[in-house]
This record gives C-alpha cells, sequence and structure tokens, in this order.
C-alpha cells in the first residue's frame, strides 16, 4: 500500500519511512503542508501520516482542505505532547487517529497498520456484494463498513470518527449520554479536554441525518447532560 509522510523534522520522516517500508508499503515524504496538498491532487495514497506543526501549512489545515475536496484518504495525526486541544481540533479537520508525540515506533506501526486494514476492507467490500452492517435512520442508509451515508442518489462519505460517534450513539439508543463519556469512550480521551468540540460532530451528523437539523428529532440535546439518539423508524 502507499503511504504519504507529511513532516518537516527529516530525521523523524526517515525512521517513520524506514519502518513503514519495512512493512512492505510504498513510502513518500513532503515537508510542509503545500507540496502535500499538491502531490494529493495528482497521486493517490492508502494513509496519510500528518504532522501537525509544519513551516508553513499546517497539518489542520491539510485535513481540513483535503476533507473539502472529498478526499477521504485515512489521516494519521502526530500531535504535540501537552496539547491535548490539538487532538480534538485534529479530529474535527478530519483525521482519522493520532498519536502524540514522541512515540513508540512499534505503535505508531500498529496505528497505521489499522488504518491501513480498514482501507483495504473498504475497497474489497465496495467491490464485493454489500455484506458490510448497514442501517436505515430516518430513510438514509449507514454503511458502517465503508464509511458512507446514502440519501437517495447522494452518497456522502463519513470520517471514520464521525461513524464511530454515530455507532456510540446508536449503540445507546434512548439513553441520554454526556459529552464526558463520549470523549473517554469514543475518542479514548482522559485528558480534560474542552468538550465543546464534540458539538462540531453532533451538528455534522444532524447535517446528515435530519430532515432540520436546527429543530433535531434524532441526534437529540438533553440539557445538562449531552445527547440522545433515537431512531424515528
Ligand atoms: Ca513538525
Amino acid at each position: 500500500m502507499k503511504v504519504l509522510i507529511v513532516e518537516d523534522e527529516q530525521h523523524l520522516a526517515d525512521g517513520l519511512r524506514f519502518n513503514i517500508e519495512a512493512e512492505g508499503h510504498e513510502v513518500k515524504v513532503v515537508g510542509d503542508g503545500a507540496p502535500a496538498l499538491e502531490v494529493l491532487e495528482s497521486e493517490t495514497f492508502d494513509a496519510i501520516v500528518l504532522d501537525v506543526m509544519l513551516p508553513t501549512v499546517d497539518g489542520f489545515e491539510v485535513a481540513k482542505t483535503l476533507r473539502e475536496r472529498l478526499d477521504y484518504t485515512p489521516i494519521l495525526m502526530l500531535t504535540a505532547r501537552g496539547r491535548p486541544e490539538d487532538v480534538l481540533l485534529g479530529f474535527e479537520a478530519g483525521a482519522d487517529d493520532y498519536l502524540p508525540k514522541p512515540f513508540d515506533l512499534n505503535i505508531f506501526i500498529a496505528r497505521l497498520n489499522g488504518l491501513l486494514r480498514r482501507r483495504r476492507w473498504t475497497r474489497h467490500e465496495a467491490k464485493a456484494a454489500k455484506t458490510g452492517r448497514q442501517i436505515s435512520v430516518n430513510s438514509r442508509t449507514i454503511d458502517f463498513e465503508n464509511l458512507e451515508l446514502r440519501n437517495g442518489t447522494e452518497l456522502i462519505p463519513l470520517t471514520l470518527m464521525e461513524t464511530k460517534l454515530l455507532q456510540y450513539l446508536i449503540d445507546n439508543e434512548g439513553r441520554a449520554v454526556s459529552r464526558k463519556e463520549i470523549l473517554e469512550d469514543v475518542w479514548q480521551l482522559q485528558e480534560d479536554t474542552d468538550t465543546r468540540a464534540i458539538d462540531n460532530f453532533i451538528v455534522r451528523l444532524r447535517k446528515h441525518l435530519e430532515d432540520e437539523p436546527n429543530n433535531p428529532k434524532i441526534v437529540q440535546t438533553v440539557r445538562g447532560v449531552g445527547y440522545r439518539y433515537v431512531n424515528p423508524a
């Protein structure tokens, strides 16, 4: 599979390249956000390892721009240690997973392989018969394996985290879940992070699922608690 590394620290980029190539993958390295976006216009990758702190165009901007282009290549974001708020900013920008620096190379490879595995399933299943898990909500179909939502003829790609959040809400159907629970269970974040970032994800889910996103019936706000999923069917 093909992996793009966007990292300006040459030493780290070389180490990552060495280890990813040792796993049998093809690697390309760029040192800033602008060349990354340029390369991604003409080449397809199976995953992107994206550093947040880059010389001119940062990792958040790269992720955001890609998702705006409807490019849903899985992104593993490398965040700075001691900046938990970057994790949520990264997910908001469209990252699929993150790793705080400095990290253990074995953990890095495990996370990257997780994204690549999902990518491989996605590709195979898109071609094979649709046996993936699908559910219907409000006459939309959500495909949890292929990370997409169908609304009539419209096909909306979902990010891994949007899908995970939706799955979590559905698993807790009828129950009010707090923002803190969501952060811990979906994002595996224990830190005392600003939980308002969750709200941006909820806004996006409502846009996809609700007839009137401003008057939500499916992903309801529970004042003083958090959110509750109710399937209208
Ligand atoms: Ca950097």
